[in-house]
């Protein structure tokens, strides 16, 4: 295993910015999520990482080398693609020894890693079928089996549980934790999929538009968004469109005088989570807002409720509180209080 070093990675395509002057380290035996919305350059960062796109400008460093220019068979990195990738006509053995061959290992050695591989993904036996006899989550393992036969310094994994379905995808996303943290694998995994990320990441790099915007823990990243994409991508939020007028002072575009905490004086939007705001059919005296409103929708989830509150014509936010059977459950017309303290929201200047 080794470490894994990005630094100012950049790939222009003609005028067009994909990936914008990335850095990144993964430490030795980490997994790390790369997490964004679509065409926010995710996948051509890895595929830098793997070899198979040239940078434009910058290095990839794993352990003490930099292999910014070598082809894919020259470094040790596994890729498993999101389609598997898998060559149709070779047994699942002959797929699994394809990158030991392309590294030219000898054919005694190779077979026993190809049977090793096989047996990490629990497909011990399987060696002689070709992909189409196989189910979608075990040709998913074959393309692992593949990926870690070579025993890379580090997996690259590129969407590899958007073929499966639901629930096969949960039982796989520990699967793969529980190996990677059994071999000590340095792993960076692509994905578009918020829980996914949340679930299997040690720590997560939140991407937007060629660039990265934030790096942390699930915590971090859900807690102290660094600014407004991250609080709007990780989890759910409500924004409010307004103005700091002071420090401490927010007014919304509906005219509600709001008290936050810090802020510089600016137009701004301020960010509040759905479950850090409470709902009462009375004032809400202890807190720092306390405001009547109008539910206006009410999502049943559940487990949770989600309660749409009109707060003025240009004000509406989402509370949300946990279907308890003591719990206040409004129904859409009926008049509410909501309330949070300042420190709940986040303020995001513009
Ligand atoms: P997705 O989740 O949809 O796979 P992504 O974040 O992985 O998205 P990338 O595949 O890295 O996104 O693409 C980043 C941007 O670069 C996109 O806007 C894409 O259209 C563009 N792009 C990728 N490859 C090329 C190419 N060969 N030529 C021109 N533009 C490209």
């Amino acid at each position: 295993m080794a470490r894994l070093d990005i630094q100012n990675l950049v790939k222009r395509y003609g005028d067009f910015h994909a990936v914008k002057d990335v850095s990144l380290s993964v430490a030795d035996g980490e997994f790390v999520v790369l997490l964004g919305p679509s065409g926010c350059g995710k996948t051509t960062t890895l595929r830098m990482v793997a070899g198979f796109i040239e940078p434009t400008a910058g290095q990839v460093r794993l352990g003490d080398g930099d292999v910014t220019l070598l082809p894919p068979w020259r470094r040790n990195t596994g890729m498993v693609f999101q389609s598997y990738a898998l060559f149709p006509h070779l047994t699942v053995a002959q797929n699994v020894a394809f990158g030991l061959e392309m590294r030219k290992v000898p054919k005694a050695d190779m077979e026993k890693r190809v049977e090793e591989a096989l047996a990490l993904v629990r497909l011990s036996g399987y060696g002689a079928r070709l992909p189409r006899q196989l189910s979608g989550g075990q040709q998913q393992r074959v393309a692992l089996a593949r990926a870690l036969a070579i025993r890379p310094d580090v997996l690259l994994l590129d969407e590899p549980l958007s073929n499966l379905d639901a629930k096969l995808r949960q039982e796989v996303r520990v699967e793969i934790r529980e190996l990677q943290r059994q071999l000590g694998l340095t792993t960076v995994m692509v994905t578009h999929d918020q829980e996914e990320a949340l679930t299997m990441a040690d720590r997560l790099v939140v991407m937007n538009e060629g660039t990265v915007h934030q790096v942390g823990s699930q915590r971090d990243l859900y807690e102290r968004p660094a600014d407004r994409f991250v609080a709007g991508f990780v989890g759910r939020t409500t924004f409010l469109a307004g103005t700091v007028e002071s420090a401490g002072r927010f007014r919304t575009e509906g005219g509600l005088g709001l008290a936050v905490a810090g802020g510089t004086p600016g137009k701004a939007a301020l960010s509040l989570r759905p479950e850090r705001i409470e709902i009462a059919p009375a004032p809400l005296p202890g807190l720092d807002n306390d405001l009547p409103g109008t539910v206006e929708f009410v999502s049943y989830l559940g487990a949770q409720i989600d309660i749409h509150v009109r707060l003025s014509p240009a004000d509406r936010l989402v509370v949300q509180v946990a279907n308890r059977a003591d719990g206040f459950s409004p129904e859409v017309g009926q008049q509410v209080h909501v309330g949070w303290r300042a420190s709940a929201g986040q303020v995001f200047g513009e």
